[in-house]
């Protein structure tokens, strides 16, 4: 187990090769932050299990691991196969059907009803990233859609099926959708992401069905559609934090402007202060392999350079051999990577038109002097996370301990870059908050006498106002 902080977080997604306690205690140990229960591949009863469970870690470790709901969204996939596996042979014919079966050679189910009316013949299927493609040959426009196999291999139950070039009519919270949400609201979420986001108005009705339940859990848009991109600024301003969906992204999109699409994204969530998860395939061959190709040790280390806030693993905890070892080394890269220079301070001055300019100049001179006279942590208070999620996306280069009250915000900031959260319970007195967050960080050794700090919050403390305060102190 590493002792280091390491500034990256990592998401680990929950499945049958990690869904015991000692697991995800392991997990946990080895440097997750927030653990992923995918609605894609998890019943309601399952997500209820994992969410006690993790509820009950966070107590045993005194770690605030985050829980993040992932809901299926308009994804399209098949359903069962016959034996989990069906090999298609290039040359074959296929027929997707909307009737209930069990998947053989001749024809699979897929779930998206109005599939033989939307599709037309010539268009392509991808199933299961890509790795199989099938062609329209003709629809009944009824039940029943002939293909051909074009790219074969093994299907397995449940994969993922993309049309890049059909128009499909699904919305974007589904009825299942709702239904998990309002499930995982009372169970328990902190975060949770909205797949095949196309528009602003996609997180908008999620952001309103989540009002409508009294709930502030963070709202994560998963950018895997083309259409996401042409509204990128307005997507990421009504969200919570976004996530690189590479897999479905490479898919629907060509996979070479994938690379750089990444790059843009996680620049521009950190210019809004918000957020970015850099997903899917970071450390794939370890869901068979005990370590990770080079290849997937540099996209990890370069994610971490881009400057995402967190990085995510699929397959690789979820139904992959080894996932407490797939932590330990993503762990390991990016605590090697962070030791990089050019990693901080990333943000530009704030903007003398924003209305919240006062606040946000306070934050961005906290990472500025912090950086100028070597402090060994900023330690900001927060009620509403702002500061927090202010001072993040700075990307100081010294740590960042986060004082709150708020149980919510204890969790839901495991997901931000360099955050570490602590409990404070309500002060009144600025100073005696200050003393108080110095003694507890000397006590859990993670302050020594002589380290400069530097303090952030807004005063008068039980007000909440805008951030406002900034002090140097000498522990
Ligand atoms: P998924 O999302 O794993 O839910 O498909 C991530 C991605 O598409 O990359
Ligand atoms: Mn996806």
């Amino acid at each position: 187990m590493s002792n280091k902080l390491s500034k990256t977080k990592i998401v680990a997604t929950i499945g049958p090769a990690s869904c015991t306690k000692p697991t995800l205690k392991k997990m946990i140990e080895e440097g997750t932050d927030v653990f992923r229960i995918n609605f894609s591949h998890s019943t309601q009863k399952q997500f209820a299990e994992l969410a006690a469970l993790i509820k009950e870690l966070n107590t045993e470790t005194g770690r605030h691991i985050a829980i993040l709901a992932d809901l299926q969204g308009p994804k399209l996939r098949i359903g069962e196969v016959e034996n989990n596996a069906v090999v298609l042979v290039p040359g074959d014919t296929l027929n997707i059907i909307t009737r209930k079966c069990t998947g053989n050679r001749t024809q699979v189910y897929m779930s998206y009803q109005e599939f033989p009316r939307d599709v037309n013949a010539g268009e392509t299927l991808l199933i299961d990233d890509g790795k199989i493609k099938l062609e329209v040959l003709s629809t009944n426009r009824k039940d029943t859609v002939k293909t051909k196999v074009i790219h074969g291999g093994t299907l397995s139950s449940h994969k993922g099926v993309n049309l890049p070039n059909t128009h499909v009519s699904l919305p974007c919270l589904t009825k299942e959708d709702i239904s998990n949400v309002l499930f995982a609201l009372r169970h328990g979420v902190d975060w949770i992401a909205l797949s095949f986001v196309r528009k602003a108005d996609d997180i908008i009705e999620l952001k309103n069905l989540l009002k409508k339940h009294k709930s502030q859990a963070g709202i994560i848009a998963k950018i895997e559609k083309p259409e996401a991109l042409k509204e990128i600024d307005m997507i990421i301003q009504q969200s919570d934090g976004i996530m690189v969906a590479r897999g479905d992204l490479g898919v629907e999109m060509p996979f070479d402007e994938v690379p750089l699409i990444q790059k843009q994204l996680i620049e521009k969530s950190i210019r809004q202060s918000k957020p970015v998860i850099v997903a899917t395939q970071m450390m794939e061959s370890m869901i068979t392999n005990f370590s990770p190709t080079r290849a997937e040790a540099a996209d990890v280390a370069n994610a971490v350079l881009d400057g995402a806030d967190a990085l995510m693993l699929s397959g690789e905890t979820s139904i992959g051999r080894y996932p407490v070892e797939t932590v330990r080394n993503m762990q390991k890269i990016i605590i090697h990577t962070e030791t990089f220079g050019n990693l901080f301070n990333k943000i530009d001055v704030p903007d003398e038109k924003s209305h919240t300019y006062l606040a946000d100049s306070v934050c961005y001179h906290a990472a500025e002097l912090a950086c100028q006279i070597r402090t060994r942590a900023i330690i900001t208070f927060t009620h509403s996370g702002y500061t927090a999620r202010h001072i993040s996306a700075n990307r100081p280069v010294s740590d960042v301990f986060v004082f709150t009250n708020v149980d919510r915000l204890m969790k839901q900031l495991s997901l931000m870059w360099g955050v570490k959260v602590f409990y404070l319970k309500s002060y009144e007195n600025m100073e005696q908050a200050i003393t108080e967050s110095m003694r507890i960080l000397r006590e859990k050794k993670f302050l020594r006498k002589g380290e400069r700090v530097i303090h952030v919050g807004s005063s008068p403390l039980n007000e909440h106002g805008p951030t406002n305060i900034l002090k140097v102190s000498v522990v």
